[in-house]
């Protein structure tokens, strides 16, 4: 893993380390006030054998974002990138080959470190990344999945919603392990008005519009997704589709002839049902995966692969 401390209004150089614990004050602005946030990046192999990263500058961005937000101070994005390629290249043997449908997770987060007096942000802070190898998000490969309409709210108090906190994060543990309990992969969660679709706890979602528009959700309180962002780009400029981010209610969920998540780590996963309060609605026939979604994801893992060309700035060269 890597590691760099913020003390003195500055961060130090930063190294690699190998011990995972980590020492901090018990008063310290994480442990009382969830004084965190943090990013989720994958290293993955190339059809031709390089070791890459998918636009990890905007991971770079929303982490420091995510830190104005908690008052914390934010990790340069040079810092940040090097930080990762250090990681990766130290983390080589792990990352799996290509084909294997797995990669090396990367989490960087920053945390108040230092101790805090009253409701007030840390005096120091901790940036430290570490990985692991894994599988594909959801078990089963492309088969759509089933999601529930959640009665809770993923974010914590309106207006963090969009930044990545673990506070958030913590909201989402309880709503999450109801709907699993149902039997569901995931939730639909709503606005606060119960009127707006948002996101799930961990993906933005997409629609397909019978006349085959690439709808997803715009929302003030959802987690801006890199994937999401390249994905409208995709469709326009590979499949020449047209696309609307906009503000989606629940009801028109039964105009889409196709949905689904996508993220970093969903990739683009298919949905087949959702459970509303209404009844179950159903895309196709529930347990295929539609032509729509099949071609966006064919086209961004092609991309994301080497398989097809990127838009300059995309793939970012570890090894
Ligand atoms: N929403 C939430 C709540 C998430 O945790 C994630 C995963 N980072 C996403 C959306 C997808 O974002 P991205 O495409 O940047 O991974």
């Amino acid at each position: 893993r890597y590691v760099s401390y913020w003390k003195n209004g500055q961060w130090d150089d930063g190294q690699m380390v190998n011990d995972s614990t980590v020492t901090i004050n018990e008063s310290a602005g994480v442990l009382q006030y969830a004084q965190t946030c943090f990013e989720g990046l994958k290293a993955y192999t190339t059809e031709d054998g390089r070791v890459v990263l998918f636009r990890p500058d905007m991971n770079a961005r929303r982490l420091m974002d995510s830190c104005d937000r908690l008052l914390m101070p934010s990790f340069p994005v040079e810092r940040f990138l090097d930080a990762i390629d250090k990681l990766v290249i130290a983390n080589q043997d792990y990352v799996p080959p290509y084909g294997s449908g797995a990669s090396l997770y990367i989490r960087p987060y920053i945390f108040g470190s230092g101790p805090i007096l009253g409701v007030a942000p840390a005096s120091e802070y901790t940036f430290r990344v570490f990985c692991s190898p894994v599988g594909p998000y959801f078990k089963g490969g492309m088969k759509p999945l089933r999601l529930m309409v959640s009665n809770f709210d993923r974010a914590a108090p309106r207006g963090s919603g969009h930044i990545k906190g673990g506070l958030n994060y913590a909201m989402s543990l309880y709503a999450g392990h109801v709907a699993h309990e149902a039997g569901y992969s995931e939730n639909l969660y709503l606005d606060s008005t119960r009127t707006y679709i948002e996101e799930t706890g961990g993906a933005n979602f997409i629609f397909v519009t019978k006349d085959g528009t690439l709808v997803t959700p715009k929302s003030p309180t959802i987690l801006p997704s890199i994937t999401r962002r390249s994905l409208m780009q995709v469709a326009k400029d590979y499949l020449h589709m047209e696309t609307e981010e906009r503000p989606v209610k629940l009801t028109e969920l039964k105009n889409f002839a196709e949905a689904g998540l996508c993220g970093t780590a969903a990739v683009i996963s298919p949905v087949g049902t959702i459970h509303t309060h209404d009844g179950d609605i159903t895309f196709g026939d529930g347990i295929s995966v539609g032509p729509v979604v099949t071609k966006l994801y064919d086209t961004l893992t092609g991309i994301q692969m080497g398989r097809l060309s990127a838009p300059g700035g995309w793939i970012h060269q570890v090894i």
